[in-house]
């Protein structure tokens, strides 16, 4: 309780080493030497879509399809890849079980409405493919980051997954803006105004009362859920926050 009540007068008790993680911001317009050009082909929502290889400098063709120069060396991959866009969320339009969430399908009319059939640069961090084996990167249109465009109109949310955390200042400074401008998906968000309850390892943050908060050695305290998601937290599914929030049932 002590310690508790100390977090809450300190702004959001961060843990120590977070701010060492969360590493510089980026330059407007500025696109980075490493990255492999491809095409888009299918927008899947609006953080994922699906990309066509080409052979180019950094894209050698491999068997039945390619490898990609990424830091750290090769990664083989198809003629056509699902890209999961970095360190961003944008609400799902549902698929099979899965109920579309709030704002889904504005935010993927946006992005469809932007990349489809156009030539995009892919830039990649630490961790290339995710537990589904899509890969991870951050997309450049015509050398603007779209990821960080994407939680600055307030189609997605900041997303932070470590390793991959070259962009999350610029993400959090983008969504700072979307988020007191209310935006997008930030429209009609109501925001718990009591205390909720970080982990430091995944980023997630919760309710008092949830069943799945972090060890004590893991938690961070933030004064309310607005402070959370200015810190770059994303609400924890398994207490159904963010369907309550966002008006689910
Ligand atoms: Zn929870």
């Amino acid at each position: 309780m002590v310690l508790l009540a100390l977090c809450l007068t300190a702004s959001g008790c961060r843990e120590k080493g977070e701010s060492a993680s969360v590493r510089a911001g980026l330059p407007a317009q500025d696109l980075p030497a490493a990255t492999v050009t491809a095409r888009v082909v299918r927008v899947i929502d609006g953080d994922t879509v699906v990309v066509r290889f080409e052979t180019s400098p950094a894209v050698s063709p491999s068997g039945n399809g390619y490898s990609l120069r990424v830091p750290g060396g090769w990664v083989r991959v198809g003629r056509e890849e699902k890209v999961r866009l970095i360190g961003v969320n944008a609400p799902e339009t549902g698929s099979g079980q899965r109920e579309a969430e709030m704002y889904g399908w504005e935010a993927k009319a946006y992005t469809r409405k932007r990349t489809l059939g156009r030539v995009v640069r892919l830039e990649f961090d630490v961790e290339t493919r995710d537990r589904y084996g899509r890969l991870l990167a951050y997309l450049y249109l015509d050398g603007n980051l779209f990821n960080r465009e994407l939680v600055k109109e307030g189609y997605a949310q900041v997303y932070t997954v470590p390793p991959n955390l070259k962009y999350t200042a610029a993400f959090l400074s983008a969504q700072r803006e979307a988020l007191e401008a209310g935006r997008g998906l930030w429209q009609r968000r109501h925001f718990v105004t009591g205390p909720v309850i970080g982990n430091s390892r995944t980023y997630t943050y919760h309710l008092p009362g949830c069943s799945g908060l972090p060890t004590l050695a893991n938690r961070v305290y933030f004064r309310n859920e607005r402070e959370a998601l200015m810190s770059g937290y994303h609400p924890c599914r398994k207490c159904c926050l963010q369907r309550r929030l966002e008006g689910g049932k």
